[in-house]
């Protein structure tokens, strides 16, 4: 106790429990810091994860959904949730890329504030004006702090009056260009937070690519629907169409669609003197054509005579068409195919100075009670529309149950003919070719085909040659024809042995191996070359005369012989005639059928004898059938002939029999001339 009354010692005391006071505080004032400092990092941590969510939560939207306009909607509704704020909306930029509007995708925490979507919807934003126009300009995610204190904010207005007092925005960017500005409204101040900025233009970045997606499945689905060259519908959308429209129909009704298919006359000519390009353009000129004709008769007609509506679509090549549908479709059909031949024969196309028209073939046919599947209407325009173009150019067609048996006839007689060759079907007939002097005396004999169909009935090229044609067996049957030919002209021997005259498809002449395929018949049946003689016609010039003048010429070459077939009837005769090394031509049979009695024929053929000596070309008239037409021709002066008059084309041995009987007429003539 006597210690504690020494004054110095109490002084010391208080010092000490002072010292103590002081570092406790400083203890509790570290202690407190670090609970704020970690509070602090705690609250950053949260944060920066609930945005990491965020954008994690945007991401699997943006992955899921092929909508942008979805992909909007779910990100405004999950950073309003984030951020608190109390609007959400959506401004999309126009296509011009300056201007922008608002989208009507918005998300509000309550329905009052659709006062402040309406004010939106009112405006039309240039880039730089208003909070959206700053961030289309500068492409930045953009905050501001206080709406009143911003000079560039246009519906101030509408904002105070909702208590709206801060607001943030950030773009959609897909490639080098703003697709869409996301603008956020809040009630509480918003503080400057580079993080959520940042957060924000990742989300932005996301979106862009839900964008992106979508255009690029607009631009797959558009280009799977349309021909890319003339932009119009292609043969899936026609024929998803012609089904909907098939399957909308009533049971009773079948007056209501009706299905046109059209192919141009003439494009292949286009496409291979003018070229691909110019092909190209008449595809697209034709396209506009026929959408603008079309376009003219359909839509409603008052309601009186009822609507009709019209699909046009390119289903490639040359070919296009029409799917009509609607009361009126049946009884409007056949006279918008007649507009559109019109409208087509009055187009044209100038390329280097030369005017290029073309026409069209049609053929239409009608949903029917048999016919009500979309792949039998298609069918049977395409047959309809074949029997049109067969009948000339500039035709339409109306399919009609006859047009199916003919097609279901052209079938057999194609499968019939697909076999022909290896049965043996084909065989040869020789027509003898005489000097008109001497008609007795065989100088040739032309070289006929017939096909002895199933070993019945025997028929003539007319009746197949055409289907040979389009199942590309013509280089086959040519190829018969040729060795054939070559092997029955060389067992005709002796010092008057006739020559063999084989007739050379323009198609068989263009094959690559052509000469080599006359020169295996030649060295196989030993026939020598001047005994042979290929008749060609002047469509082996078309395309590439350039080509068609070296056959010629290896031909010649070889010693064969080529004889211009049909004369007359081409369309440059004298330019070929002039520029190739023919050595004969052969005037067509419609020059010699009624000669004698007309003036005008005879001086066409007398103008040809007098072209083919100052050329040096042998004459064989074809198709000699009378007396007085072979007399005719002997005054005119014609050296040779052939037709029925002379001679019917005959079996080889009836062939081999008619040179035997004139063999020995000449020999008993030079006998009765030495006695
Ligand atoms: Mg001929």
């Amino acid at each position: 106790v006597g210690r504690l009354t020494d004054p110095s010692e109490c002084a010391a005391i208080d010092a000490r429990l002072q010292r103590c006071g002081q570092m406790l505080e400083r203890q509790r004032k570290a202690r407190e810091d670090a609970e704020a400092i970690a509070e602090d990092g705690l609250r950053r941590l949260y944060l920066r994860q609930q945005r990491s969510e965020l954008l994690q939560r945007v991401a699997t939207v943006a992955n899921l959904t092929s909508s942008a306009e979805e992909a909007y909607a779910r990100a405004i509704e999950e950073i309003c949730t984030h951020t608190g704020c109390v609007i959400g909306n959506v401004f999309l930029v126009e296509d011009d890329g300056r201007t922008m509007r608002a989208s009507g995708i918005h998300q509000l925490s309550s329905p009052d504030l659709l006062e402040f979507i309406a004010e939106s919807r009112r405006c039309r934003l240039a880039a730089g004006v208003g909070l959206p126009g700053r961030v289309l300009e500068t492409r930045e995610a953009c905050y501001v702090p206080l709406l009143a204190d911003d000079e560039n904010f246009l519906r101030l207005d509408a904002a105070q009056r909702l208590g709206l007092v801060s607001a943030m925005a950030f773009p959609v960017i897909v490639g080098a260009h703003v697709n869409a500005v996301l603008e956020f409204y809040s009630a509480a101040p918003l503080q400057q937070d580079a993080e959520l900025l940042e957060t924000l233009t990742q989300i932005g970045l996301q979106l862009g690519r839900v964008v992106e997606r979508e255009r690029f499945t607009r631009k797959l689905t558009h280009d799977a629907q349309h021909d890319a060259l003339t932009g119009l519908p292609n043969k899936v959308q026609y024929r998803e169409r012609l089904e909907a429209v098939l399957s909308s129909l009533g049971s009773g009704e079948h007056d209501g669609v009706a299905v046109m298919f059209m192919d141009l006359d003439g494009f292949k000519l286009v496409n291979d003197s003018a070229g691909h390009h110019s092909g190209d353009q008449l595809l697209i000129d034709v396209a506009h054509t026929l959408g603008r004709t079309l376009s003219d008769f359909t839509g409603c007609d008052d309601g009186a005579e009822g609507c009709l509506d019209a699909l046009l679509a390119r289903f490639g090549g040359d070919e296009f068409t029409v799917l009509l549908w609607g009361p009126r479709a049946r009884g409007a059909a056949p006279g918008i195919a007649q507009a559109l031949l019109s409208a087509l024969e009055r187009l044209r196309l100038m390329v280097d100075g030369i005017t290029y028209s073309v026409s069209s073939s049609i053929g239409i046919a009608y949903a029917e009670p048999g016919a009500r599947r979309s792949e039998d209407l298609m069918r049977n325009a395409d047959l309809a529309m074949y029997d049109a173009k067969r009948s000339g150019r500039g035709r339409i067609t109306v399919f009609g149950a006859e047009l199916h048996q003919a097609a279901q006839e052209r079938f057999s007689l194609q499968s019939a003919l697909g076999l022909a060759l290896e049965r043996r079907e084909f065989e040869l007939h020789y027509q003898p070719i005489v000097s008109l002097n001497e008609p007795e005396q065989v100088c040739g004999f032309e070289a006929l085909l017939r096909w002895r169909r199933g070993g019945q009935e025997l028929l003539p090229p007319s009746a197949f040659i055409d289907l040979a044609e389009e199942i590309d067996l013509i280089g086959k049957i040519g190829e018969f024809v040729m060795a054939q030919a070559c092997r029955q002209a060389a067992r005709w021997s002796g010092s008057s042995a006739p020559y063999v005259s084989v007739n050379v498809s323009p198609k068989q002449f263009k094959q690559d191996r052509f000469c080599d395929q006359v020169e295996e018949a030649l060295v196989t049946s030993g026939l020598a070359p001047d005994r042979l003689r290929l008749e060609v016609t002047e469509n082996i010039a078309i395309r590439d005369p350039e080509r068609a003048r070296a056959t010629l010429h290896r031909l010649r070459d070889r010693g064969v012989r080529v004889s211009l077939d049909d004369f007359g009837t081409g369309y440059s005769s004298l330019s070929h005639l002039h520029r190739f090394p023919f050595e004969a031509l052969k005037i067509d049979r419609s020059f010699v059928t009624g000669l004698s009695r007309s003036p005008r024929n005879q001086g066409l053929v007398r103008a040809i004898l007098d072209l083919a000596q100052t050329l040096d070309l042998e004459v064989v008239a074809e198709g000699v059938e009378r007396e007085d037409e072979a007399a005719m021709l002997r005054v005119l002066g014609c050296p040779f002939a052939q037709g029925h008059r002379f001679g019917r084309p005959m079996a080889p041995d009836l062939a081999t029999q008619r040179l035997a009987a004139a063999r020995a007429r000449s020999y008993d003539l030079r006998l009765a001339r030495c006695a």
